[in-house]
């Protein structure tokens, strides 16, 4: 490598006046003119900045652009789109995705049976898709460090990016997977559930139970369906009043009577979803059961199960000083509490109207309550000719030999027991109708 020149000292003393400090500065000027090495880095650094500069003009002026031109539109994984999107993207044919995530959805039928779908969802990443002529961009995001306490699953969003003069496609597309959603339920009902304090639904929504396969003793059916009715007609006679708009009925009685089962039928009567809370688990606390009662779904009737749970609960707290639990003043409040735009109809249900406390029949709180019991000889026959359509004259030695036994205390469960397992032969079920006097018998 050839090395630099040798500093001229004669040049420095001539262009400074003599005194220390002209010298220095002109010797400073000799060095930095004269030296190759300087001045081939002074070009290089002036290149480096011209380049970084103009690489931040592009960088801001397609951030320009790309704001100008194109639209983005975020959906967090906290909104009921987000959901719809990606179950509609699923289906959607014009895509190109390398990133699926597997959504294992597993459904218990009424008979029993147990189906499993998995849909292949767009997992985290990007996919393109084309919609209505228009290329879209899609990115589903996972926050790696913030996580849904409610939930324990990360924070996701999904982010579409389109032309800005396609941004009308948007509403299109979200309108698109929503008329999906809602025909994926359309004749179901969609139970929810409790997960934390949020409601989510519990496996595929279900096809909605008759109501005339709930057989109940005369009237009852007709009394709870007409009252729900009116009191879902009458939304403007309380606003008007200022009253809340909300009822609550309870349904008491020995297990297998046909509550929950007829509630069911009623919210798909009604076309509405129900939401289902056991007051017996033990992680439901006041506070819990108060936010989700003020949290409900839009249309959906509340079904709070084993009422007297927290009716229990009260006398521990008092005896054994347990702590858990929804307590009977956490129930009243969050009963009373229930402030919703919107109507809100509470069911309930007890096998022990007993331990009920008075409390809790005031108005507002249970507007109506009935006694769903044992069957009577009306429901036995109902049942009899329900399972075995047009058998009328075996109907009636059925009955004969029911009321010969003096059967009283025979839910409706163990009738339909009887009948499943003699599905198709009634006579076989009379024979064997002296095993309704054991109420746990298994066939
Ligand atoms: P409950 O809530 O009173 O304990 P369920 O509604 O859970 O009773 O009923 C349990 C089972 O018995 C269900 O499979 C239901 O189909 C059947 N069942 C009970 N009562 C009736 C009824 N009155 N009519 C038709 N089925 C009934």
């Amino acid at each position: 490598m050839a090395s630099p020149p040798p500093i001229d000292f004669d040049k420095i003393r001539e262009n400074s006046d003599g005194s220390l400090g002209s010298m220095i500065k002109s010797g400073f000027t000799e060095v930095i003119s004269n030296n190759p090495y300087f001045a081939a880095g002074g070009g290089l650094m002036v290149l480096g900045t011209g380049l970084a500069l103009a690489r931040q003009g592009i960088v801001k002026s397609s951030g320009f652009i790309y704001r100008q031109l194109l639209v983005d539109l975020e959906i967090p994984s906290k909104d009921k789109s987000y959901l719809w999107f990606l179950e509609w993207m699923s289906q959607y044919k014009h895509r190109t995705s390398r990133h699926l995530s597997v959504e294992t959805n597993f459904v218990q039928h009424d008979n029993g049976s147990v189906s499993t779908r998995f849909s292949l969802v767009p997992g985290p990443g990007k996919h393109l898709i084309k919609y209505k002529g228009a290329y879209m961009l899609v990115n589903r995001e996972r926050s790696g460090k913030l996580l849904d306490m409610t939930s324990g699953t990360p924070f996701e969003t999904v982010t579409l990016t389109t032309l800005y003069s396609d941004r009308k496609l948007f509403s299109d597309l979200l309108g698109e997977a929503k008329q999906l959603a809602l025909k994926a339920r359309e004749g179901k009902t969609v139970l929810y559930t409790s997960w934390g304090p949020e409601w989510r639904p519990f496996g595929q929504p279900r096809k909605k139970r008759m109501i005339g396969s709930v057989i109940l003793d005369k009237s009852i059916a007709e009394g709870i369906i007409s009252d729900v009715k009116d009191f879902l007609d009458s939304g403007e006679w309380y606003h008007k009043r200022g009253i809340p708009y909300r009822r609550g009925y309870l349904l008491y009685g020995p297990p297998g009577s046909g509550k929950t089962s007829f509630i069911q039928a009623l919210a798909g009567e009604l076309d509405y979803n129900i939401c289902i809370l056991n007051l017996s688990e033990s992680n439901l606390t006041d506070d819990r059961l108060n936010h989700l009662m003020n949290h409900i779904p839009e249309r959906s009737i509340l079904l709070l199960e084993d009422i007297d749970a927290a009716f229990n609960k009260r006398a521990q707290t008092e005896d054994k000083g347990y702590t858990s639990g929804v307590t009977f003043s956490g129930l009243l409040n969050a009963l009373d509490g229930v402030a919703s735009a919107e109507e809100c109809i509470t069911f309930m249900t007890t096998n022990h109207p007993e331990k009920l406390d008075p409390a809790l029949m005031r108005p507002g709180r249970v507007d109506y309550k009935v006694l769903v019991d044992n069957a009577t000889e009306y429901q036995v026959r109902q049942m009899f000719l329900r399972f075995y359509e047009n058998e009328n004259e075996l109907c009636e030695v059925f009955m004969n030999k029911y009321r010969h036994l003096q059967l009283t205390k025979v839910s409706t469960a163990q009738l339909q027991g009887l009948f499943v397992y003699n599905k198709s032969n009634p006579q076989s079920a009379i024979d064997m109708i002296e095993t309704l006097q054991n109420p746990n018998t298994v066939f």
